[in-house]
């Protein structure tokens, strides 16, 4: 077994696969071979989860101040700078991202864990008033105890931060899996953590398909939380699972985010912004901006802006200069996309641009153009599903009543914009749209420190801000009675 096929991180150690098994990463711009990784088993995810129990019981990690667990998280955000080119670079390859998004992602990966950084002696818990002097009553903050995440592969690295970092901070040991696609930004970060001195056991990576290496993280009785990143199919099968024993569950799930222009919106930043809040990344984004909701007054015009513009951006690879967006992840996902926009025109939506791979160029990738489906209706599939990819759908309307029950006709509930100068119109449409993050006159910015998260079936729970650290504490009551007397509630 080469040292390169050592990728399981298990109680501090570097491990291969026990039935050594191997995974072999292409990049989806080219299909070129990008590494080789360990294939976890079932039994690698037991051993690493006996190894984060066994060192969260011994209070190695939960036991440092949290002071100091911060400053040990500042320490990884400098760390993962001074590597930045490593790790970005490993990002677009896996993922086929152009390299210059990669190292956007970086920045942002870098800002989360120094936010985890500084906040995490911020639970430091609170006296109660019990209305009795002869009472101390205070609330505690303590680790939930062993995570499991479980992320996906479009934000590979960051999706793992927004989980890795507030768990960190609060003195929790962990298990995790990346997507099978793409987990060498995650190794390096396991490298980095290795380096600084993390005891051994608290962090523990596992590598592999999610029905096997994944699975136990969900159902295994030593795991307290279960931390999922993901679609809303294998989140309801995680939830479903962690049910048996009664696990703690994070569940960031899909979108299908609508994107609503009023008439008196200012028409080129909403264009531009239309354009971003769909094709970035091709679309693979949970928050994407697939639901182009526009007032009918302005829809004509205001497509025809978006298809001119959409029909000249540019596909390609990583490492290309002139590209502005790059390939689907894999071939299987590709042809999903394929099907989702094809079954769309069946159902009677008018395809107005791409719907195709792009040109010869473009044959060696998963490359699939910017796409502009229009006179959709909600009750259309392409509407409904989240589709993943670079395609938006245009609905119309005429009343503010009208836009915001189309926006809100979805199952979803991650993320939306309104566009308008009317700042009453504005107030009105974000607070009515039923989401965990609404834009005003913008798409896509989030911040650390604001909390991120799904209404209905995006989700339960929150990652990021102050509440993003609350999902990997328990809040304990301690009641002490400071003089002890016979109760008589039992006469003797
Ligand atoms: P996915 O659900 O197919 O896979 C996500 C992860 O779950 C992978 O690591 C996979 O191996 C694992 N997995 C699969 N089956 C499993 C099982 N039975 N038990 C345990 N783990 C299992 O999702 P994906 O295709 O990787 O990612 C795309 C989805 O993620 C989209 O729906 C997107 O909207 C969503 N997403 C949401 C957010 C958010 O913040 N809400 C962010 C990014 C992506």
């Amino acid at each position: 077994m080469s040292e390169q096929t050592a990728t399981l991180f298990i109680n501090g150690s570097w491990l291969p696969s026990s039935s050594g098994e191997t995974r072999t990463i292409y990049c989806p711009a080219d299909g070129s071979e990008v590494g080789v990784v360990s294939e976890a088993t079932a039994s690698d995810t037991e051993a690493a989860i006996a190894a984060a129990r066994a060192s969260f019981d011994s209070g190695v990690w939960a036991n440092v101040p949290a002071g100091e667990r911060g400053d040990f998280l500042l320490k990884v955000a400098d760390e993962i700078l001074a590597r930045k080119d490593a790790f970005a670079r490993a990002e677009a390859l896996d993922t086929g991202k152009r390299l210059v998004e990669a190292e956007g992602d970086m920045d942002d990966i870098i800002s989360c864990f120094r936010y985890f950084g500084k906040i995490a002696d911020q639970h430091p818990g609170r006296l109660v008033d019990a209305g009795d002097s002869s009472v101390i009553s205070r609330i505690v903050y303590e680790p939930v105890g062993v995570c499991g995440m479980i992320t996906p592969w479009n934000y590979p690295l960051l999706q793992a931060a927004w989980k890795l970092a507030p768990a960190l901070a609060a003195g929790n040991s962990f298990v995790i899996k990346p997507a099978e696609l793409t987990p060498h930004t995650t190794i390096l970060t396991m490298q980095v953590f290795e380096d600084l001195g993390l005891p051994a056991g608290v962090a523990n990576l596992v590598l592999g398909a999610g029905g096997e290496v994944g699975a136990p993280l969900s159902s295994h009785p030593d795991i307290d939380l279960v931390s999922f990143t993901g679609g809303l199919v294998t989140g309801r099968k995680i939830a479903e699972s962690a049910a048996k024993s009664v696990k703690k569950v994070a569940l960031e799930l899909g979108g299908k985010n609508p994107n609503v222009v009023f008439a008196d919106a200012d028409f080129d930043a909403a264009v531009d912004n239309a354009l971003n809040a769909a094709f970035v990344d091709s679309g693979q984004v949970c928050s994407a901006g697939t639901r182009l909701i526009v007032q009918d007054t302005i829809a004509e015009k205001f497509v025809d802006e978006l298809v001119k513009h959409a029909e000249n951006i540019v596909m390609g690879g990583p490492f290309d200069e002139k590209a502005e967006t790059g390939p689907l992840i894999s071939k299987e996902h590709r042809d999903k996309v394929t099907d989702y926009v094809n079954r769309g025109i069946e159902g009677g939506a008018r395809l107005r641009v791409g719907g195709n791979w792009g040109g010869p160029e473009h044959e060696q990738g998963y490359y699939y153009a910017p796409t502009i489906l229009d006179q959709c209706t909600a009750d259309m599939s392409v509407v409904i599903e989240e589709g993943f990819g670079p395609v938006i759908t245009v609905e119309t309307f005429s009343t503010e009543e009208e836009a915001i029950a189309l926006a809100n006709h979805t199952e979803y509930g991650l993320a939306g914009a309104v566009w308008t100068s009317d700042r009453g119109v504005a107030n009105r449409v974000s607070r009515a749209i039923r989401a965990g993050t609404v834009w005003i006159n913008d798409f896509h910015p989030y911040l650390p420190q604001a909390e991120w998260g799904g209404f209905k079936m995006s989700g339960v729970g929150r990652e990021l801000g102050p509440t993003g650290l609350g999902e990997y504490v328990e809040a304990k009551h301690l009641y002490e009675n400071t003089e002890p007397a016979v109760s008589g509630w039992f006469p003797r």
